[in-house]
């Protein structure tokens, strides 16, 4: 084993009395460990949904796959020589190399490296945020239809959860959200910006009134996995002012490093070792240098984000042109109201070999669809338009 074991280790002594002070009881214990991987096999039905939201199985070669908010582009070139060059020395942990990822995304963001943990993706600092901020005795405040990790992690573990719907333009509902916060205890209020599944924009204004109204000892919990689609400011300003906010970040997106796995919390020092306790091992060394070399390339966010809004354009038009309504989105996806139920659509193009998101129940009738290459959203809309008129007539 690493000689880097850290002394807060999960379910040692010291983090057991913390559980135990927060409200948790030994029933919870498991479901924690359950929760942050210890468990896999253990009992507890949503720690599979927990994991895999978006895991549709084996795909045949010719499908479409625009399920997942994946990037249709993978690593640049650069990030796949330095991955390639890594991996010769994939025997050795190599921490040295996630210590200067560190050190130059702190540059970007004007922050310090001890804002930065480091993490194989951002699903499992989003549920350490859950462990460490929510318990049984202090709720999570969310909106929806959202991402729904945060609060299935949260109902797994105890805490109380609130749904919130968005607001008519997509936005996080954050005046009500700031109502049920100041309605129990609350250790977390998740804001997703932008939205998934909606690709929706909550406006940075109502964000920091939120932040200054919140209730002493709640966090805002800020999922940026998608900002780099959109023109909003990122918020590592406000952990340079001290809020407390903690952001997420992933590489799975814009960057095409899903299954590389690699991604950051970013908080002040003292509330990001309340979350980061939680973490453990070494990150992998390709996912480190892969991720790298991108963030120190500055042309290639930028013509991602170009060509995603060129194609994102593109469907919007046509969805126009078929007179469907749909989000106002600023990011790689958007919910399209089929006029007919959700499951029906998905099933349908599936059997046209086309994947697209899972249903969210609260919009019944809304479809979320990711955005592909442009091949991939022609034989998209095309299928679409089969899905939903046969469906209109009868024909099915
Ligand atoms: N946060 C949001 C809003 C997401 O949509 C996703 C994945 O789709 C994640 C976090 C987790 O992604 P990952 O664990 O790949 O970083």
């Amino acid at each position: 084993m690493s000689d880097r074991i850290a002394p807060e280790w999960p379910l040692a002594a010291a983090m057991l009395e913390d559980l135990a002070q927060r409200g948790f009881t030994r029933r919870h214990f498991f479901r924690i460990a359950t929760l942050l991987g210890a468990g896999a096999a253990l009992p507890f039905g949503s720690e599979h949904a927990l994991a895999q939201l978006s895991n549709v199985g084996q795909l045949p070669d010719d499908a479409v796959k625009i399920n997942a908010n994946e990037f249709p582009e993978g690593p640049s070139e650069q990030a796949l020589a330095a991955l390639a060059e890594v991996a010769k020395k994939g025997n050795r942990y190599q921490y040295p190399a996630t210590d200067a990822l560190v050190v130059t995304a702190a540059e970007l963001e004007g922050l310090e490296p001890n804002n930065f943990a480091v993490y194989p993706g951002s699903s499992l600092a989003l549920h350490h945020a859950v462990v460490a901020l929510t318990s049984p005795t202090r709720a999570l405040i969310v909106a929806t239809p959202g991402y729904e990790a945060a609060a299935l992690a949260a109902e797994l573990i105890g805490a109380t959860v609130v749904r919130v719907p968005l607001r008519k333009d997509g936005a996080h509902d954050l005046a009500a959200m700031l109502k049920a916060a100041k309605r129990q205890p609350t250790g977390v209020i998740y804001v997703c910006n932008p939205n998934n599944p909606t690709g929706t924009v909550t406006p940075r204004a109502d964000i920091e009134k939120l932040i200054a109204a919140k209730p002493a000892g709640s966090v805002v919990v800020i999922d940026e996995a998608y900002i780099h689609f959109s023109d909003e400011p990122p918020a590592s300003d406000l952990i340079r002012a001290g809020k407390d906010v903690v952001v997420l970040r992933t590489f799975s997106k814009v960057y095409g490093m899903a299954g590389l796995r690699a991604g950051f919390a970013i908080a002040r020092p003292d509330l990001l070792k309340r979350v980061a306790a939680w973490n453990a091992g070494a990150m992998p060394v390709t996912a480190m240098a892969a991720a790298h070399a991108m963030l120190r390339d500055p042309e290639l966010v930028p013509a991602r984000k170009r060509r995603n809004a060129d194609r994102r354009a593109a469907l919007m038009h046509f969805l126009e042109q078929h007179g469907f309504t749909y989000t106002p989105s600023v990011s790689n996806k958007l919910m399209v109201d089929a006029r007919m139920p959700t499951q029906q659509v998905i099933d349908g193009l599936k059997q046209r070999k086309i994947y697209v998101g899972r249903p969210w129940p609260v919009w019944p009738t809304h479809v979320r669809v990711s955005i592909g290459t442009e091949d991939e959203m022609a034989r998209f809309q095309a299928a679409f338009l089969e899905v939903t008129s046969a469906t209109a007539s009868g024909r099915r």
